[in-house]
């Protein structure tokens, strides 16, 4: 899942950058409002975070930008609180939820997730599966045989990842860029290490095998046919 943040004070926008990566997102930071409306319509996002105060264009205009675009992307405004008045007029012209600075990092996760799961609701199931591996969108919990396995933010991104693309051969430089962000040209020893360590939680202790390496291409995450 893809965020883009749009915020001009260095510290809020890289903590929200900082955090939100942690929890296994994949982050644009933009500094200023027609950079992040120029962001908006260029690349696909699932989520966007727009300060209201920006230099440039403010963040009503670029929501603007985005809707007049023909854009469903979901937003969450941040709005200091002497700007609260502004509620109303975020909401009205689409804005998705409203949160007030300072804000607890935990209460903004909380509503990122609520947005992208009613963003994603009509069209995607909660749960993804392979074989007996079940994957719990929401509760962000996964189990194998009934059994609990905890993952960090970047290996069940990895995983629901392979899931959703389930066999397909995804090459290592596209899990890069989708789990990590990372550019075609950058290290991705990184990929096979996190497959090995995910591996080693979903798939060595169980039958059958669901992660595949293919030779010189990538990985799948495939369930055999017969079992
Ligand atoms: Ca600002």
């Amino acid at each position: 899942m893809k965020i883009l943040i749009v915020e001009d004070e260095p510290k809020t926008g890289n903590y929200l950058r900082q955090g939100l990566s942690e929890a296994g997102f994949v982050v644009d930071l933009a500094r200023d409002g027609l950079d992040g409306l120029h962001l908006a319509l260029t690349e696909t996002y699932d989520l966007a975070v727009l300060d209201v105060m920006l230099p440039g264009i403010d963040g009503w205009q670029v929501l603007q930008g985005i809707r007049r675009a023909g854009r469903e992307l979901p937003v969450l405004f941040l709005s200091a609180r002497d700007e609260i008045d502004d509620r109303v007029r975020g909401l009205e012209l689409g804005a998705d939820d409203y949160l007030v600075k300072p804000f607890a990092f935990a209460e903004l996760l909380a509503r990122v997730r609520t947005l992208l799961r009613r963003g994603t609701k009509v069209k995607e199931a909660d749960v993804l599966r392979a074989a007996d591996l079940e994957v719990d969108l929401p509760r962000r919990r996964v189990t194998r045989a009934g059994r609990r396995i905890d993952l960090t933010a970047k290996e069940f991104a990895l995983l629901e990842l392979l899931l959703r693309r389930q066999g397909e051969v995804l090459p290592r430089s596209l899990i890069a860029s989708q789990v990590w962000d990372m550019n075609f040209d950058s290290d991705t020893n990184v990929v096979d290490v996190a497959v090995r360590r995910l591996r080693a939680k979903i798939d060595d202790e169980f039958e059958p095998r669901l992660i595949r390496t293919v030779r010189g291409m990538g990985y799948v995450l495939e369930a055999p046919e017969c079992l």
